[in-house]
């Protein structure tokens, strides 16, 4: 029974040759499963960061009409622009005046068409270079019927949105608009408690929303002590995210603050 007698010797050798081989593979396995997960852990972290820094190196096209070259074309443009020749102020028709305690509410054109589509890239799909053309049409309206006004601020996104995002729109709307009028923009504003997106609520229940939701940063007090503000955002709907900014401002010893948008949804 020689066969017999060795078959389990042979079986113990080779099972003795399988089991470290097989824990092996499995270490292998296991470590290069972690190194992929360590791997799609910073895809996930930076991939965002990336792909907008991608997104950036390839030529802009223009949110209006999808052309090739600009973040706005020359015939898309105009759509920026589009009240720049209107009086300032809440024209008849729209629903509540100027919300307590702004002094001014301004906003360039309809949140339609070009407009609405530029402010999507510009938030939802990293275009960035959207916030120059559309900083500069905020301060051509500005510029027509503005009042006072020493530093630009913005509505803060909350910080999730921010890390999720990596930029917030409406700071790069503020920088731009800071640019073209000259004068200081500051990180004026923080969320303090989270709100519900405004555009998920009826209009009664938007500045409940908002109210105590921002405070003015510790490190930006001196900076808003005794100035008159001119606050930026993308959109506005009745302007309680605004109202409720001006009053974290106020109570921060700004001395006025005024608003304007680059587009109001009626
Ligand atoms: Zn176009």
């Amino acid at each position: 029974m020689p066969d017999g007698s060795n078959k389990p010797a042979d079986a113990d050798r080779i099972h003795g040759h399988i089991v470290p081989l097989g824990a092996c593979l499995a270490i292998t396995w296991m470590s290069r499963r972690r190194a992929a997960e360590r791997r799609m852990a910073v895809v996930e972290a930076f991939g965002a960061i990336i792909g907008r820094a991608l997104d950036l190196a390839l030529p802009p096209r223009c949110a209006g009409c999808g052309e090739e070259g600009r973040a706005i074309c020359a015939r898309c443009a105009p759509a920026l622009d589009a009240r720049l020749e209107r009086a300032a102020g809440v024209p008849i028709g729209l629903p509540a005046s100027i919300p307590h305690p702004l002094l001014q509410l301004e906003w360039c054109a309809p949140f339609s068409g070009t407009v609405r589509k530029a402010l999507h890239e510009l938030k939802y799909s990293g275009e960035q270079r959207l916030a120059v053309p559309l900083g500069a049409a905020i301060a051509r309206r500005w510029r027509e019927v503005g009042v006072g006004g020493d530093v630009v601020a913005h509505v803060p996104v909350s910080t999730e949105r921010l890390r999720t995002r990596g930029y917030d729109q409406a700071a790069l709307l503020a920088r731009a608009v800071a640019r073209e009028l000259g004068r200081p923009a500051i990180r004026a504003l923080e969320r303090h408690r989270a709100t519900v997106p405004q555009f998920e609520l009826d209009r009664s229940k938007r500045a409940g929303n908002v109210a105590g939701a921002f405070r003015v940063r510790a490190a930006a007090r001196d900076a808003v002590s005794g100035r008159w503000v001119v606050l930026i955002d993308d959109v506005t709907t009745t302007g309680a995210t605004l109202a409720a900014c001006a009053e974290a401002l106020l109570d921060e010893g700004a001395f006025a603050v005024s608003a304007i948008a680059m587009a109001r949804e009626a």
